[in-house]
Formats: structure tokens, sequence, C-alpha cells
């Protein structure tokens, strides 16, 4: 099965009716790019952009990025490169934010949040992307978002920064779902955005109100709670009114009891660890996209993770 899985890794996946899938892997370094496209995925559908501004007692400046950016979308040659913005805070400090100390980091300045709060590093940040040759190969996406004026701020400070750069074509901005306001209104959100990419490690956390990073609640946190599911269906159901597509970024992406799921609901990208890229790949072959339809409906219907799990490992025969 995994040589059959490599075998095929640098093919297109193509559910058996015939729907294809993209299936990307998340990046955060020029290394895990060159992984991304040597185990066969299709892109980058989530360049963690923390690497370049942590542990250091400056920002980089937009030159940095600029470089940093542009050695990466070579490294994916040509294949698309989604670049989210800054999301630090919280926990993840730096000592050129001076964040002011929090009860509850998870609720707290982090995200786009710190965008918004510093907004001369986003303009630098957008400039340093918008730079990235060839153009059109990267989108961008904003994390955390929790309402859809901060999209719109967002997007006030990308169309200063392309008048600045003189660029004129339309430039790819999508939002990340992952907190539950997101989720419930994507409808709105997708209303104005380009794409919706969830992140099921943070949404798990907002919807189940369970720190992703306790060691004591991790056995309990699995992202294929039902209520976790019926946000992805609320997500898919509102991006599908306003005709854009919706991706999984999270660690759900790369859990193949998830995939029939995931593809049932109506989601059309994942974005997964690049090791995990070719065995996705080989699990979308595997699937009917009809058949997926009527199990993502049954999983709206459990009760618990586990029983979602019993369900998809007792319907689909393909043991991994
Ligand atoms: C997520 O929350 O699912 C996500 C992809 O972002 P991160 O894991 O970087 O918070
Ligand atoms: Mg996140």
């Amino acid at each position: 099965r995994k040589a059959a899985a490599k075998a095929a890794a640098h093919e297109p996946a193509v559910t058996r009716d015939g729907v294809r899938i993209e299936v990307f892997a998340n990046t955060g370094s020029v290394a895990d790019a060159q992984a991304a496209v040597a185990n066969g995925a299709e892109g980058s559908g989530l360049l963690r952009t923390e690497f370049l501004f942590l542990d250091r007692e400056t920002p980089p400046d937009e030159d940095e990025q600029a470089r940093q950016y542009q050695a990466i979308a070579e490294a994916l040659d040509g294949r698309p490169l989604i670049i989210r913005t800054l999301d630090v805070g919280g926990d993840k400090a730096a000592p050129y934010l001076p964040i002011p100390a929090e009860e509850n980091p998870a609720l707290g300045l982090r995200g786009v949040r710190v965008s918004l709060w510093r907004p001369h590093l986003l303009k630098a940040q957008l400039r340093a992307i918008l730079r990235v040759e060839p153009r059109g190969q990267c989108k961008i996406m904003v994390p955390m978002v929790a309402s859809l004026d901060e999209l719109r701020a967002v997007r006030a400070v990308l169309e200063e920064a392309k008048r600045e750069l003189g660029i004129t074509d339309r430039v790819q901005l999508g939002v990340m779902i992952e907190t539950p306001a997101a989720a419930v209104t994507a409808d709105l959100l997708a209303a104005e955005a380009d794409f919706l990419s969830i992140g099921t490690n943070d949404l798990t956390q907002y919807v189940l109100a369970m720190d992703r990073g306790n060691p004591e609640l991790a056995a309990g946190i699995d992202a294929l709670h039902p209520a976790v599911l019926r946000m992805i269906d609320q997500t898919c159901q509102g991006a599908a009114r306003h005709h854009r597509w919706v991706g999984v970024c999270g660690g759900l992406a790369s859990d193949l009891d998830a995939t029939p799921i995931l593809l049932g609901l109506g989601v059309a990208e994942l974005s997964t660890t690049a090791s995990i890229a070719p065995d996705v790949k080989a699990r979308v072959r595997a699937l009917s996209l009809e058949a997926c339809r009527a199990l993502a409906a049954q999983a709206l219907e459990q009760t618990s993770p586990q029983a979602v799990r019993a369900l998809v490992q007792g319907q689909t025969n393909t043991p991994l």
C-alpha cells in the first residue's frame, strides 16, 4: 500500500467519480518547500511566516522577508504558495512586540489582532509578499479572524501596499477559519474573501474550549468531534453560497479518517504534513464523492469523535 502510494505521489488526486482534490503541504522554511515538492504536494496551502519573526530582537524588514518568500516560492517551482500573515501573540512572544501580560493568551492579542495593532508590520509583510515573482504564485491568508471588519482592515492595507508598488492585478486574499465566530459567519466572510482555509487546530481548541497545548486534555482534543464537523459544514455551506473554495490546513488534513468526511462536506484542498501527502492522495483516489457526502451526513449526527471514527473505519474498508 505504502509503496503504491509512493509510486503515485506525483500524480494528481482524483476521486473514483472524477473529482480533483488539491493536495498541498504546510511549510515553514525553504527545506519544507523542498520536502513538499519531493512528496508530490501540488503547492503549499500554509506558509507559517513566524519562523522569520521569532527568536530575534528586531523584526525582519521588508527586504529580508521578500528574499525569504522568494526563495520558498522558487523552491516550489511555480506551484501555488499561500502565505499566512504573521500569527504571533499570546504565548508566541517577540521582544519587539511588547504585548502586555494576559490572563488568557489564547484569547488575547494574537494573529490578525497583532497585525492590526501594529499596521506598519503588516504593511511591510504585505509589500514583501507582493514583490515575489512571478506575480500570482502567492496568495495571502489571514489568521485568527473573528469578524469581517478585520478582513476589511487587512484588505485596506493590502490595497495601500499595492498602490505604492504600482500593482493593479488582483491579489487573492483568503481568511483562515479558526474561530467559531468565523465558522458561523463564513457566508459573510466568503462574500469578500477569495477563499477560506480551515485551521482545525485552533478551531478545535475554541469550539471545544480545550487548550490545544494542555497535555492533560490532549486525549480529548479530536477535530473529528461532531461539533467541529458541524462548524466545517457551516463553513463549506457559507463558502458555496459565494462560489468560494474551502481548504483545510490544520492537522485534520493529515488525518486519513477525516479525508472522506472533509470531501463529503465540500472541502476541495487539503494542506497536509509533507510526508503524509502521498497517503492522502492515495486515500482520495479510493473514494467516491457521492459516498463521501452520505458518510459526512452521518458523521454530523454522531455523538462523539470515537463514534465518527468507528463510522468511517466501518464504512471504508481501506486500512491504512
Ligand atoms: C491551525 O490552527 O489549525 C493552523 C493551521 O494554524 P497553527 O497550527 O499554526 O495555529
Ligand atoms: Mg492556528
